[in-house]
């Protein structure tokens, strides 16, 4: 089922861990010309008519010329904080149920190790969620396992998409084609490098979109871990009920009440629920239209 060998290095290109400190520039205001080749820079984060941009060292001369530039921009404040404490997280290999996780500038596992079932995935987070260690993330992961053990879906769709880390997952699991969506440029570019690391280009496509609008055509299984503002707009959308099967996370207890309640009002099955702490819930279910 596993097509690529993620574990095979000739696959990868050599990467070096580019992360340490990271110096952050907030301005005022979106980047007209995102800036690419740009030494040290390792992205630029939107939000909210904000931008944020992260270098691997301080450029105050680099980021005065992208205000020479680009007036609408204004510099709002600068900060220095390591890697880890963005992501919360380091940047180790680790496992996640069947999955091991390795970044890009580890040691591939040799091929079928630690044991056959072990199923490889190299990721490089970047600066965006979906590392593999937050509670949703897990739960999603095993639940993902779950629904591809039970008849294996040919096609996914991965709504907030983050690192690309459930598409990629889909695909190693089986699933043919796969689209990742992410509102967020960065989350669509980093979702990109980790696809082509794990040589999955032809069976999983990230582009950049709302959630919202990428329901149709219908897949086999929805992946949405999302906020509870987009997961309710999902579920109340028709679209929602010509999805085969879901997999819906990021609610908090309040919340999962709130989902699980729609949910079998609108004729949908919770087929499984998973719970972190009593504090995170995930649904895998199936929708009324087909069960
Ligand atoms: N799927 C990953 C990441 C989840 S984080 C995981 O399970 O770990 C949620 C992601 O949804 C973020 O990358 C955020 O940019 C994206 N997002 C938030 N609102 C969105 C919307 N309306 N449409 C598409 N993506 C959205």
């Amino acid at each position: 089922m596993h097509d690529m060998p993620a574990g095979d290095s000739r696959l990868r290109p050599r990467v070096q861990c580019p992360y340490g400190e990271l110096f952050i520039y907030y301005f005022q205001g979106c980047l007209k010309d995102a800036p690419t080749a740009m030494d040290a820079l390792i992205g630029n984060w939107e939000e909210d008519g904000c931008s944020f941009l992260f270098f691997s060292r301080p450029c105050p001369e680099q980021v005065e010329k992208i205000l020479a530039a680009q007036p609408q921009l204004s510099l709002l404040d600068t900060f220095q904080i390591p890697y880890e404490q963005w992501q919360g997280d380091t940047c180790r290999p680790f496992r996640c149920g069947r999955f091991l996780i390795t970044p890009p500038w580890e040691a591939p596992p040799p091929a079928g190790a630690p044991d056959a079932t072990v199923i490889p995935i190299v990721l490089d987070p970047g600066l965006v969620f979906g590392s593999g260690t937050h509670p949703t993330t897990r739960d999603c992961l095993a639940a993902l396992d779950l629904a591809c053990a039970a008849g294996g879906p040919e096609t996914a769709l991965d709504l907030g998409t983050g690192t690309g880390l459930l598409a990629i997952a889909a695909a190693r699991l089986g699933c043919r084609r796969t689209l990742a969506v992410d509102i967020n440029f960065l989350a669509v570019s980093t979702a990109r490098r980790n696809i082509a690391y794990n040589g999955l280009n032809e069976r999983v496509l990230a582009v950049r979109g709302r959630a919202e609008q990428f329901m149709e055509p219908p897949a086999d299984l929805l992946l949405a871990n999302l906020h509870m503002d987009v997961l309710d707009t999902l579920i109340a959308a028709p679209a929602f009920g010509r999805q085969k099967k879901f997999i819906l996370s990021g609610l908090l207890r309040s919340q999962a009440k709130q989902v699980q309640t729609r949910l079998l009002q609108d004729g949908h099955r919770i087929l499984q629920t998973w719970s972190k702490e009593g504090t995170w819930f995930t649904f895998y279910g199936q929708t009324g239209g087909t069960a």
